[in-house]
């Protein structure tokens, strides 16, 4: 299988005609190769995409109505439905993750095309009072052409957050995906062309963060770039973006906490924290991978937590078993040396999954950690390891939990367990993160809810109908009349 960029409704070839292998993580096989795109093949895109939008907002794709944009985004999200199946695949063998995390990841993604087509025509301005003699008024137009840099661990997911929210702004779309999970988004542009988008709306190139999302970044023709992914990455993005004045949003991952008092309900708080930190072998930018337990019901919860971790089984994506392979050889060898670090620190292991004998020795498989007394200004504590591993820490009182909990660099979600109503509302408005939840923690999903960080987990909102405003140029327009 060798795949092309998907540029103005066709699949074209690289300028340089150079490819990429393709890796199936669950054994480190090549078994598809993509193209190796460079700043030819993203002026390409960008060309085809200001085509749909035209110079005068007369493109095909920008004299759609509202009504129409959504229809074809409700079209889109029932074609996403349509080809789950074909779509979970692709991505279970392209990225490692298991067969039911990629099932959801579709149907999350079809999701968001429809909250975003139900909101196309409901994206209105205001009236301004003013002076005498004037009326005022604001719309929210779009903004032209926006780059989406798409990482690998939620492919689908992000690509419907990010460009099902700037199509229904009006926009057309540049996406650059992650070489390592380039072939869920080829396809889903393959599969916007069949609903009948116009050719130039939907473009993507292949190829290395380092040139083609390199040349992404710096495009003139590109008016506006959602980033997710890393904070080194991000804010390289960001400054190259700043040279032309053009804004960014930035989704960079996070050390998210939870707070566990003593007083909360254990019995459906444990497997709400275990999924935080298992879904998706822990590769989730909200990944729950601080747990922060009340010194006196500390032991227990170790207990409970160690006796889970233990039954935890790694293994290929098609035994959809609780996780899949890391995503590749890198992330591999970081996470392993993020846990043999730590346990070479002295860090004490209390509980350890494992891995099926099925799994290929060649895979990128990594076993579930379930860490104990991680001091809080250890690397575990403080790094995002995007892995299986959790780390449990003590303390005594909610001045304690909230100083260890905001003190990485990381503002990302955070989780309250509590009975006290009192206590939950009072850490919410003290925690430092985008998103707090009381005894529930929202690791994904969660369409319509504004998502995004403070401090070093990025800036700029995703989800919900707050991410429709980014993807605007607000106009105001004042008018005398007497
Ligand atoms: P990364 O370098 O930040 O990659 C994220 C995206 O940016 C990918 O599409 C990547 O393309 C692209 N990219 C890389 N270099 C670029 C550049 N110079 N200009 C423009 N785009 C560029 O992350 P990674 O190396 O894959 O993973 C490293 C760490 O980042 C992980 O361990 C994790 O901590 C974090 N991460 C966070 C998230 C999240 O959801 N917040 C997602 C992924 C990773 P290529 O992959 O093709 O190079
Ligand atoms: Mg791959």
């Amino acid at each position: 299988m060798e795949f092309r960029h998907f540029i103005g409704n066709t699949w074209s070839a690289p300028d340089n005609g150079a490819t990429l292998d393709v890796i199936d993580p669950s054994t480190g096989e090549p078994f598809a190769a993509i193209g190796r795109g460079n700043a030819a093949d993203i002026d390409a895109a960008v060309v085809a995409a200001r085509g749909a939008m035209g110079e005068a907002l007369d493109g095909p794709w920008a004299t759609r109505s509202p009504a129409e944009r959504a229809d074809l985004l409700f079209a889109y999200a029932a074609a996403v439905l349509e080809h789950g199946d074909e779509l979970a695949q692709l991505e279970a063998r392209d990225t490692g993750k298991a067969l039911k995390t990629a099932r959801t990841d579709a149907a999350v993604l079809a999701r968001y095309l429809r909250y975003y087509a139900g909101c196309v025509d409901k994206l209105h301005g205001e009236t301004l009072p003013y002076t005498t003699g004037f009326t005022v008024l604001t719309i929210r137009e779009p903004i032209g052409v926006t780059g989406h840099i798409i990482p690998w661990n939620y492919p689908m997911q992000i690509y419907g957050r990010s460009v099902g929210a700037s199509l229904a702004a009006g926009n057309a779309c540049v996406v650059k995906p992650a070489e390592d999970a380039s072939l869920s988004i080829l396809r889903l542009a393959e599969i916007a062309a069949e609903v009948g988008f116009p050719a130039g709306a939907i473009n993507v190139v292949t190829g290395l963060g380092s040139e083609a999302g390199a040349a992404l970044s710096a495009n003139p023709g590109i008016g506006h770039i959602s980033f997710t992914g890393s904070t080194v990455t991000g804010a390289l993005v960001a400054r190259t973006a700043a040279d032309r004045h053009c804004p960014t949003v930035l989704e960079l991952g996070g050390k998210s906490p939870q707070l566990l008092f003593d007083d909360a309900d254990l019995d459906e708080a444990l497997p709400v924290i275990l999924n935080a930190i298992v879904q998706n072998a822990g590769q989730t930018c909200s990944a729950g991978s601080r747990l922060l337990i009340q010194r006196n019901i500390y032991e227990q919860v170790i207990e409970r937590l160690a006796e889970r971790f233990a039954a935890l089984r790694s293994g290929p994506p098609a035994m959809d078993l609780d996780m899949g392979p890391l995503v590749n050889a890198k992330q591999h060898a970081r996470v392993r040396g993020l846990v043999q670090l730590a346990e070479s620190e002295g860090i004490p292991v209390a509980g350890r999954g494992k891995i099926v004998v099925e799994a290929s020795r060649s895979g990128f498989f990594q076993e579930a950690v379930l860490f104990r007394d991680v001091p809080p200004q250890s690397r575990l504590a403080q790094e995002e390891i995007f892995g299986p591993v959790l780390a449990a820490i003590p303390f005594d009182d909610e001045a304690d939990a909230v100083k260890i909990a905001n003190g990485t660099p990381y503002g990302l979600v955070a989780g309250v367990w509590t009975r006290d109503g009192s206590r939950g509302l009072r850490l919410a408005r003290k925690l430092q993160a985008g998103q707090v939840f009381i005894n529930n923690y929202g690791a994904g999903g969660g369409v319509e809810l504004p998502f995004g960080g403070v401090k070093a987990s990025g800036h700029g909102r995703e989800k919900g109908f707050e991410a429709l405003y980014g993807f605007t140029a607000l106009k105001t327009i004042a008018i005398k009349h007497g």
